[in-house]
């Protein structure tokens, strides 16, 4: 291994550089320096991108670069760049990341399994309406997408002991989960499911998958989830849905345009919750091992973790 000093640039515009140079400094060695993007003064040395949607042409800057770490799990947003050098693409795979998220899943199960929009529409209302609560098991919970996040999150829900079905294009095993896979068998489970849970990465083919077609196909009175990426719904579709009453809510954290237009109709549409993009964040603590393990992968000729398939765009 040579000793040269090798760099690793940082940019988001949204995460903390200190913290994450705090979380990285105990892992890196003293081989690699980190440094934020506006700060490199020798941009030959750097061969490592930290990077969270770094603005267009940034790669250009860094022609010894020989990997990029997605600063996050939706690598979206990177893999359909043109700019993007041809070297590893990883990204972050976190246990914490999954337990965040799995929360927030299990949150928007809870809300719709025990009708909390209904209570607090009646509550508006100063209105005592009770609705007798169905128990976890005669309530089916369809779960689109079981990767790292998908895959805790279904996992989570079944825990509590709802009728949990995952989705995913590989047959998957999971504990109290039923999983499906293949293009046929998501008909089947949207008819089927009381609350549909999107977890599904973007890529060619989830764009726009869940439409007025699948909308129509949902069970009336079903409730809608999405934690995932905005574009794989059709945001008009899913506000028509919930307009006409075939939906009962759903619980929406991401949108094709972030922040959501003030004027779009689904900030007040009933027994809809926003949340602003925030169902689980990269924490620089549990994610640093991981990003270290992967720069050293490069420097002695190990194996990669968590390398995304440019092919399948996940
Ligand atoms: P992974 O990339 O680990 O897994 C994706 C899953 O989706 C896999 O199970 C895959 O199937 C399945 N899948 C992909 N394409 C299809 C398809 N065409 N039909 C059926 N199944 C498909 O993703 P994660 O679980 O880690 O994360 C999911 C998404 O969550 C991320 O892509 C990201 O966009 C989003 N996210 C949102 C955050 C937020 O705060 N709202 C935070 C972090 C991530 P298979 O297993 O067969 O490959």
């Amino acid at each position: 291994m040579s000793n040269v000093p090798e760099t690793l640039v940082f940019y988001s515009a949204f995460d903390p550089f200190d913290a994450w140079q705090a979380a990285l400094a105990p892992h890196l060695g003293a081989r690699v320096r980190m440094q934020e993007a506006d700060a490199v003064t020798d941009p030959g040395s750097v061969r490592y991108a930290l990077v969270w949607m770094p603005p267009e042409g940034f790669f250009a800057r860094f022609p010894n670069l020989e990997l990029v770490i997605n600063l996050g799990a939706g690598v979206d947003r990177l893999v359909a760049r043109d700019d993007l050098p041809d070297v590893p693409i990883t990204r972050l795979s976190d246990p914490e990341m999954a337990r965040m998220m799995a929360g927030y899943v299990l949150f928007a199960v809870l809300r719709h399994a025990r009708d909390i929009p209904h209570f607090e529409a009646a509550q508006a209302r100063r209105e005592w309406a009770y609705r007798h609560p169905r128990p976890a098991a005669e309530i089916t919970v369809a779960v689109l997408g079981l990767g790292e996040l998908g895959a805790l999150a279904a996992t989570e829900v079944a825990r509590q002991g709802f009728d949990t079905h995952g989705w995913a294009t590989r047959p998957r095993e999971l504990p109290g989960v039923v999983c499906h896979h293949g293009g046929d068998a998501v008909d089947d489970l949207l008819a089927r499911a009381d609350i549909t849970v999107c977890m599904l990465p973007l890529t060619p083919r989830t764009s726009g998958l869940l439409d007025a077609g699948a909308f129509g196909r949902m069970k009336p009175g079903a409730a809608f989830v999405n934690a995932s990426r905005g574009e794989v719904v059709d945001e008009a579709a899913l506000a028509d849905a919930l307009r006409a009453g075939h939906l009962s809510g759903a619980t929406l954290d991401v949108f094709v345009r972030e922040p959501l237009a003030a004027d779009s109709p689904l900030w007040s549409l009933p027994g809809v919750l926003i949340t602003p993009h925030l169902a689980s964040v990269a924490l620089p603590r549990s994610a640093a091992p991981q990003i270290a393990a992967n720069i050293r992968a490069i420097q002695q000729g190990g194996d990669l973790a968590n390398v995304v398939s440019r092919v399948h765009g996940y």
